[in-house]
């Protein structure tokens, strides 16, 4: 059985003490309230993963993971930081390839593969995002978007690499909209991404990949979008922000 997984996205939101106060928050309502077999993960600024990993200790389901990590494993990359970095700090997962991080720094599938590559080398979980923008998916260009995103960004891996990798569609005119996808729009591209996976890999390996949607998900739009088939949690982002919606998204696996 693949996992399920709810993942937040804190983006550039909170202070250091605000992320404090907001991951303990988080950390006691799934303590006291998430009893089925889903994972959480919290994604925050670096500057919180340390004091976020400490917290997480001792609370079976909750995993911190960062938002991004540089390609290279060390040296003169002034104010980026190192996967080998982000693992110190006790965070398990990072997200690679989020549409902000390919729109606004220009990070193209190529430059994502070898960040997939130091995730990986230094056991860090990716979180790998594809989608497609609004004009891609009115032209009905977005199957084949999505399978150069996945062909470039994660099939040069073997079976055995992949399969430490958690997918995440996130379609672009989706995300921090209030734009959702509706569940058919997302099982559809979720059913052809596991396909894309058995064609590369084999049947077994797809059907034990966990696949997030993630674009304006919350409490309301949860159930039905994680009753599909082929959707497996969430990458929540503006949501991930409140305690209680998050934790009520958390729960729809209960
Ligand atoms: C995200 O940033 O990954 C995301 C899904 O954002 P939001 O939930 O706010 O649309």
């Amino acid at each position: 059985m693949r996992k399920k997984i709810v993942a937040g996205n804190w983006k550039m939101n909170l202070d250091y003490q605000e992320g404090v106060s907001l991951f303990s928050e988080i950390a006691h309502m799934v303590k006291d309230e998430v009893y089925g077999q889903q994972e959480v993960v919290v994604c925050s600024p670096y500057i919180h993963l340390y004091a976020l990993a400490e917290l997480s200790k001792g609370i079976d389901r909750i995993s911190v993971g960062a938002e991004n990590l540089y390609q290279e494993e060390a040296g003169a990359y002034t104010g980026e930081i190192s996967a080998k970095q982000i693992k110190s700090t006790g965070a398990s997962y990072v997200i690679v390839g989020h549409s902000e991080r390919r729109a606004y720094f220009g990070e193209t599938n190529e430059v994502l593969a070898q960040k997939i590559d130091v995730a990986l080398k230094f056991q860090l979980k990716p979180i790998y995002c594809v989608g497609e923008t609004k004009e891609e998916r009115e032209s009905e260009q977005y199957f084949e978007v999505i399978r150069e995103q996945l062909q470039k960004g994660v099939f040069h891996l073997s079976a055995e690499a992949f399969a430490q990798v958690v997918l995440a569609y996130e379609p672009v005119w989706a995300i921090g909209t209030g734009l959702t996808a509706s569940p058919e729009q997302a099982q559809e591209v979720h059913a052809y991404i596991r396909k894309c996976v058995a064609e590369k890999y084999d049947e077994t390996l797809a059907n034990d990949t966990t696949i997030l949607y993630g674009g304006s998900c919350n409490p309301k739009n949860a159930p039905d979008l994680f009753s599909q088939a082929d959707i497996d949690g969430g990458l929540i982002g503006g949501a991930s922000l409140k305690s209680r919606d998050f934790t009520d998204i958390v729960k729809v696996f209960n």
